[in-house]
């Protein structure tokens, strides 16, 4: 037991070590901070989809959206919203997009979770993503059960 903890505390710390957000959050780097409340920090992101692209991240180390504690929800979502109120008033955006990639197929490359919040300008000419349409009926009821069963 006591092997086990030394053995994920070290591998934890190699992992932050590693990690860009974490060295940023230190303030081993230097980041354009914009919120820095309870355990969440916030800070724009250096290539901006449009200017004033923000990143809210929880300040401890958590690869993906699946290991971020369910705790952090309130605290998650007061930063969400005061940033993404606060980035739509200093660019006058009249929309804001909030994304979150999570694991490399879904193009993650800092893998220390963290949402984007992307204002909006009508016309800008953002497009996301194509959507497709399901086969049959029966294909999306079928997913929707296998979904259903897969929460539990
Ligand atoms: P993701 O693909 O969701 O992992 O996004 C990572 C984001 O981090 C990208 O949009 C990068 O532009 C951004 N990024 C990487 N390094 C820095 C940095 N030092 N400061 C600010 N943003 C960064
Ligand atoms: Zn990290």
């Amino acid at each position: 037991m006591i092997v086990h903890s030394w053995v994920v505390s070290n591998v934890e710390r190699a992992v932050n070590q590693d990690c860009i957000f974490c060295k940023i959050i230190a303030g081993e780097i230097p980041s354009a901070k914009i919120y820095d409340h309870g355990g969440i920090y916030a800070f724009l992101d250096i290539a901006p989809v449009n200017k004033g692209h923000a990143l809210v991240v929880p300040k401890k180390h958590y690869a993906t959206l699946f290991d971020v504690p369910p705790d952090l929800g309130r605290e998650l979502t007061t930063a969400l919203q005061a940033v993404g109120r606060a980035v739509m008033a200093a660019t006058g955006a009249t929309g804001l997009n909030v994304g979150m990639n999570n694991f490399e197929a879904a193009g993650q490359l800092v893998h220390h979770a963290h949402f984007h919040l992307i204002p909006r300008h009508a016309g800008d000419g953002l497009t996301l993503w194509t959507q497709h349409a399901y086969e049959s009926v029966e294909e999306m009821q079928k997913l929707t059960q296998a979904i259903r069963s897969a929460i539990g």
